[in-house]
């Protein structure tokens, strides 16, 4: 379609333009005017639209996507970590204590030694011991949660410092992990990691806007252009409120106001508040979290049945659910009624169950209002519950870069799950089968957030990168090969998907004439027939409204 009023401002052609649009899934050419789409199709049709002072790029032969959206990651959290002593690029226990002792010995004079990131597969059963962090630190706290924020390695002076000892008893939210006599080893998982947390220094607002300011340069290095912020507190609120007003918050945010589970429906109205007057540009906040239950690693995730023992027996264990299954449905048909967002995390099938009976709860009291419900994670769903997405239109927010086999899955979920829960992980393929809605998204710091990676798990069901260190993959074989989706609709769920989720899906999340102009650039066509696997390309240009947000010197 040609909208002939003048020319555009920017014109790319002479590539693959995969529109998400089912008007015009094909294209060779865009063209864009101030901040949105004014042309799509062929050379030949765009040509007429570039003047003397239009920017052209060739794109020679390359793809142009609609922008990703990422729909669960925790940008401020991801940037903060990556300031302070990081240890995702750690390999083993020996390369993880290297990265904790250069950064010890480089702040010798701050109060606590912070950082975050190490990988449970690194430790024998998963649990690093406080030994180890006391010979490099004994005179200060140390605090450091792993890379899927759900437990936590101190050192003994931490310890000291809370009061933790073998007569400490485990929180109602989390377990102190203990030697045989009690005493504590220096993991704490879940809600135990809080009894040192609330002792730490706050994290300053410059830090966090620092944080914020590279998270979204990394983020737009990776073609994503929009993302839902799944973990959005008053303080991170003030963060990206003045990064709107001061005008460089280029991304398109959706914030997840975080629903305190220590509180009930008191804090509803504080949250209706927050979102009426919180939105300023390219900054909305129109959603809450409720996070359900935990992580399978830890036995926090909530089952319907038991997991199993080291023995293959069924044990004792359950799982949390961290929000009371009988009042959440109130309170999500209470958030819904307001006209907010339920945005879930699920990562156990009784969970998931909790979370779609709540939804069940709120439609039948206030109809199906628009505000687009979503259970992040659902690593195990139930088969009776996969046709429940669609009939609820609940949707589903897959972070597909975990449905691989590697050590967490192979070492830490699989033996405590039993074969038959083993095939409930993950169903993306049968989720789609049902009708339900699909969304994407990273959960970084957790896992990277590169689309390109999470896109290529979603497609083969096999690790994308078996060289990086932040992901050990010791068997190659697909993961419920069954399962893997197409790779139109992978890119479709972390496009449109995802802004559907965001309540952008009108203005973005596709390319087509009057849209925003939020589009990513990739190296290659990764949709050719017989072209390489989806992970080894990558983002050379991002425009967020037809202005440029990254470039790789290679786009032109
Ligand atoms: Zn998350």
């Amino acid at each position: 379609m040609l909208q002939p009023e003048g020319p555009a401002d920017l014109v790319l052609t002479g590539g693959h333009v995969h529109t998400v649009d089912s008007g015009r899934p094909r294209a060779e050419a865009v063209a864009i005017r101030g901040e949105r789409v004014v042309a799509v199709g062929s050379a030949a049709e765009v040509a007429g639209l570039a003047g003397p002072r239009t920017r052209v790029i060739d794109l020679a032969g390359r793809l142009v996507l609609p922008g990703f959206q990422d729909a669960h990651v925790h940008p401020i959290f991801a940037g903060v970590d990556r300031l302070q002593c990081d240890l995702r690029d750690g390999r083993g226990r020996t390369g993880v204590l290297e990265i904790v002792r250069r950064f010890v010995a480089a702040h010798p004079n701050d109060r606590w030694i912070i950082g975050s990131g190490w990988s449970m597969a690194d430790f024998p059963n998963g649990t690093p011991r406080r030994e180890d962090l006391d010979a490099i630190v004994a005179d200060r706290p140390a605090f450091f949660p792993n890379r899927d924020g759900h437990s936590t390695w101190v050192n003994t002076n931490a310890l000291e410092l809370a009061g933790i000892d073998r007569d400490t008893p485990d929180p109602a939210d989390g377990r102190i992990e203990r030697d045989p006599d009690g005493t504590p080893t220096g993991t704490l998982h879940e809600g135990a990691g809080h009894l040192v947390e609330r002792l730490m220094p706050e994290v300053t607002a410059d830090l966090m806007t620092d944080g914020l300011r590279i998270a979204q340069a990394y983020l737009h290095s990776l073609g994503i252009t929009g993302w839902q912020d799944a973990i959005v507190r008053p303080e991170d609120q003030a963060i990206y409120r003045a990064a709107a007003e001061a005008g460089w918050l280029t991304a398109r945010v959706e914030a997840a106001m975080w629903w305190d589970r220590e509180r009930g429906d008191d804090q509803v109205d504080e949250l209706i508040e927050r979102s009426r007057t919180g939105s300023y540009g390219p900054f909305r906040v129109n959603s809450v979290k409720l996070m359900q239950d935990g992580v399978l690693e830890t036995y926090t995730g909530a089952m319907i049945e038991p997991y199993l023992g080291a023995d293959g027996a069924p044990s004792e264990k359950r799982g949390i659910s961290f929000i009371d299954p009988e009042r959440l449905p109130g309170w999500v048909t209470r958030l819904d009624a307001a006209g907010l967002q339920p945005h879930f995390h699920a990562i156990g099938d009784r969970a998931v169950r909790e979370c779609l009976d709540a939804v069940a709860a709120a439609r039948s009291a206030n109809g199906h209002t628009d505000t687009r419900p979503h259970i992040a994670h659902i690593q195990v769903i139930h088969p009776d519950d996969v046709p429940r997405f669609a009939a609820l239109d609940v949707v589903a927010n897959a972070q597909a870069l975990w449905a691989a086999h590697e050590d967490q899955m192979d070492v830490l979920t699989i033996p405590f799950l039993g074969p038959e829960r083993t095939t409930w992980q993950y169903p993306f393929g049968s989720l789609l089968r049902s009708g339900a809605r699909l969304a994407m998204g990273s959960d970084w710091s957790v896992s990277t957030p590169d689309p390109l990676q999470a896109i290529h798990v979603a497609v083969t069901r096999t690790a994308a990168t078996p060289d990086d260190p932040t992901v050990r993959a010791p068997r190659k074989d697909p993961f419920l090969p069954e399962q893997a989706i197409s790779l139109t609709d992978a890119i479709r769920a972390y496009t449109l998907g995802s802004a559907f989720v965001n309540h952008r899906d009108d203005d973005t999340g596709s390319i087509a004439a009057g849209k925003l102009a939020d589009l990513a650039i990739l190296d290659r066509d990764v949709l050719a027939p017989g072209a390489e696997p989806v992970s080894l390309a990558r983002v050379i240009g991002t425009f967020v409204g037809g202005a440029s947000v990254f470039e790789d010197p290679s786009l032109g």
